[in-house]
């Protein structure tokens, strides 16, 4: 479902991703691991076209971008809608329901009538746990369950793929669980997903291919079994050893 080939980015002269390139099977879970700065949280903003790559292609169902060209908004609008984003932190909008936060996408951005938006919206709330919180305010809300209505919001565009970046990163480790259960159910419903995340454990149990990031450079990919368990490289060995 999801070629990528050849990423570069820079920041003025920071070489952040230097020839990035994988792939992600439809229906299937990748984790991007590795040491803080390496370049993971870029890989997934290229992916979501939040940067632009200077150089490579990316390829999203059947829509591809040569980065390596100039490419026009409207390429780019398209190449954008094929994926959905759930960040470190909800930003959910602070004044609006969590039923008004989930439909805010498509009503606004893809134009779909509300009375539709609205009855995908409670089975999405539905799915992520939250169908009795439609109506409140997302500071009503935990961490977790805030951390959930975005998930549920970006369901909501039914992007082809779904990236998530450190998803439970900011949360207190007693709500980390209710998050990754739903990505777990996500996974099992034949979501493609690619996950940057440092828990290894949940990487085990979903990653059909987990790839090692280092210095913007994919060190190492493959199956949990093999990257997590056996990896070849050193540097792969050193990050797991500090981080489990
Ligand atoms: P972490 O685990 O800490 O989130 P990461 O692997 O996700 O790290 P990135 O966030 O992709 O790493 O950042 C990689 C490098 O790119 C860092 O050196 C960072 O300072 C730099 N960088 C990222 N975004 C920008 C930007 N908008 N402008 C300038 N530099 C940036």
């Amino acid at each position: 479902l999801v070629s990528v080939d050849g990423i570069r980015k820079s920041f003025g002269d920071n070489d952040v991703l230097k020839d990035i390139s994988f792939t992600v099977g439809a229906g299937t879970v990748t984790v991007v691991i590795g040491p803080s700065g390496s370049g993971k949280t870029t890989v997934l903003r290229t992916l979501n076209a939040l940067d632009t790559a200077d150089a490579g292609v990316i390829t999203i169902g059947d829509v591809s971008v040569d980065f390596g060209n100039k490419v026009s908004k409207q390429e780019l609008a398209r190449f954008r809608a094929q994926s959905g984003m759930v960040f470190q932190g909800h930003n959910l909008f602070p004044h609006k329901t969590v039923l008004q936060n989930v439909i805010e996408g498509p009503v606004i951005v893809q134009k779909r009538p509300k009375a539709e938006a609205i009855a995908d919206a409670e089975k999405l709330l539905e799915q992520v746990g939250l169908a009795e919180k439609a109506d409140q305010y997302p500071y009503q809300l935990s961490g977790g369950q805030q951390q959930r209505v975005g998930i549920a919001r970006a369901l909501a565009l039914k992007p082809k793929l779904m990236l998530f970046d450190e998803p439970t990163s900011a949360l207190d480790p007693e709500l980390v669980g209710e998050v990754l259960r739903v990505i777990k159910d996500l996974a099992s419903q034949g979501w493609t997903m690619v996950v940057v995340t440092h828990e290894i454990r949940f990487a085990q149990q979903v990653a059909d291919q987990v790839l090692f990031i280092e210095d913007g450079v994919v060190l190492e990919s493959g199956p949990p079994s093999q990257v997590l368990a056996q990896p070849t490289q050193a540097r792969t060995r050193q990050f797991l050893q500090r981080i489990l």
